[in-house]
């Protein structure tokens, strides 16, 4: 049933922020609330700290492994806190908790090296890469722990020092995290500072900082660009997505259904890369759009430490505005709900998952990205107007193409306009793969050794051959 139900205000201590419970709409606990200008004296520890970071790899990767068991040994805390702030099950965080510890590790172990600069020339090159300094990761609320330690992990490996700032809405167990590390390291090379803005976009200008590393929307990227062009920092820009799944007319829909439905809904719709349209052939579109409403309208939809939880609630209040919005938006164009459509009755910022047929191409819901549990579901006539309606957005993150013949789906999925791909699959990513969107959804390139070289700069040397 549609609601209204009233959103509370949240309260907290003077120099602090409530943290709110989104399965319950409540403040539960509070964080620091550090101005901008304090910002000065933790950016200066940073690089005051970096000296000593820096200069022994082998330390490094000590520390790092250290790190990582020691954050595997803190899941039991990790786990429920990130999901009473951010909403989802409980299996799930600790699924986020594991693949922390395993970027720490994964990254613990990468090195650089140094390569010749083979030219023919009378001249030995070498390349040896050094570290930048410190570094800013601001990143956002939906998957907090993984998400940091994408940037820290990488940054901190390649010797810098960083700065890490969380979303307001999911502060405390990024503030448990960086304790949990930041106990593994030399004082000051991890430090998490939580605020509202502008802490983010005083940090992505600060002098001090030689790399910002950003994960979030496409608009505060762009914001981000403006600010880190002050110092001439160097971005990398992780943004959003609106990826599409496109179905081919020989997929075997039933065998597909759980794997395409979870691709979208996994986390409550809230993944940079979840499927957030499917285009299907005309003649399969009704069989589709039931299956997938049919798993929309079983799926258990809970506060996320309740066993048996599948989807937890929106994060946070203007999240779920934003998913009203767009879906409201769909319904009155013309749109129907095959099931949801709807916030649900009670407290807590619950959605019902949402499978949205009829709509118009050019809805916003279809167009843009809602971030939430709701999924169009598209029909087209020939694979060249699927391909068109799938690269015709802005975004350019993930795809994935859908069908029996692997090497025909390939074929489709190679004219996708994104940096990862997949066959009848969505959203798994690898931690040694290059991480990188197109077009708006972002700058630079994360993951794997790419990862840890975003994070360094080369340094050549040129000395004549000895005679
Ligand atoms: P957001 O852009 O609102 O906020 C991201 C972070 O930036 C938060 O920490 C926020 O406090 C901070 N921030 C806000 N204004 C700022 C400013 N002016 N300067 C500097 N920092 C500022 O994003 P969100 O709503 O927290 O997260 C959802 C978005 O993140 C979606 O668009 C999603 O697609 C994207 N995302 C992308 C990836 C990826 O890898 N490409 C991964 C996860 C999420």
């Amino acid at each position: 049933m549609p609601t209204t139900h009233p959103l509370p205000a949240p309260v907290a201590r003077r120099g602090h922020f409530a943290v709110v419970d989104p399965a319950t709409g409540e403040a539960f606990d509070e964080a620091p609330d550090r101005r901008p200008d304090e910002l000065d004296a933790v950016v200066g520890r940073a690089h005051a700290a970096w000296r000593g970071w820096r200069s022994d790899p082998a330390a490094r990767t000590a520390a790092l492994r250290a790190a990582a068991d020691a954050v595997e040994a803190a899941g039991g805390d990790l786990a429920p806190l990130l999901t009473r702030e951010q909403g989802k099950p409980l299996a799930e965080s600790h699924a986020e908790v594991a693949r922390t510890a395993a970027r720490l590790r994964y990254f613990a172990e990468l090195e650089p090296g140094s390569q010749p600069i083979a030219d023919g020339r009378p001249v030995r090159g070498e390349i040896r890469w050094r570290p930048i300094g410190p570094v800013a990761a601001i990143v956002p609320w939906n998957f907090p722990l993984q998400l940091a330690s994408a940037k820290f992990a990488p940054a901190l490996a390649a010797g810098n020092t960083v700065v890490l700032k969380p979303s307001p809405h999911t502060p405390l167990a990024t503030r448990l995290l960086g304790s949990v590390v930041a106990a593994a390291l030399p004082e000051d090379v991890l430090t998490v500072v939580t605020g509202r803005e502008p802490l983010g976009a005083r940090l992505a200008a600060h002098p001090g900082i030689r790399h910002v590393t950003f994960t979030g929307s496409v608009p505060t990227g762009r914001a981000v660009a403006e600010r880190a062009a002050a110092s001439l920092a160097r971005i990398t820009l992780e943004l959003g997505g609106n990826d599409a799944a496109i179905l081919l007319d020989d997929v075997d829909v039933e065998a597909v259904a759980d794997r395409l439905f979870w691709a979208a809904f996994r986390n409550c719709g809230q993944v940079c890369m979840a499927v957030k349209r499917v285009y299907v052939p005309a003649r399969l579109h009704p069989a589709v759009v039931e299956a997938l409403a049919e798993r929309a309208r079983s799926a258990v939809v809970g506060p996320g430490l309740e066993p048996g939880t599948r989807i937890g609630p929106v994060n946070n209040a203007e999240q779920l505005a934003r998913v009203r919005r767009y879906t409201d938006r769909a319904l009155a164009d013309g749109a129907r709900a095959a099931a949801g459509g709807h916030r649900l009755d009670g407290p807590g910022y619950f959605f019902a998952p949402t499978i949205l047929t009829d709509v118009p191409a050019d809805s916003p819901v279809v167009t843009e990205e809602q971030f939430g549990p709701v999924l169009p579901v598209l029909p087209y006539g020939s694979v060249d107007e699927a391909v068109e309606a799938a690269n015709g957005t802005g975004f350019g993150l993930g795809g994935s193409v859908w069908g029996t013949d692997l090497d025909r789906a390939e074929a489709v999925a190679d004219r996708l306009e994104c940096g990862t791909a997949w066959l009848n699959h969505h959203a798994e990513l690898s931690l040694a793969q290059p991480f990188a969107g197109v077009k708006d959804s972002g700058v630079g390139v994360a993951g794997g050794p790419w990862g840890l070289y975003g994070n360094l700069q080369p340094f050549v040397v040129h000395r004549p051959r000895e005679a």
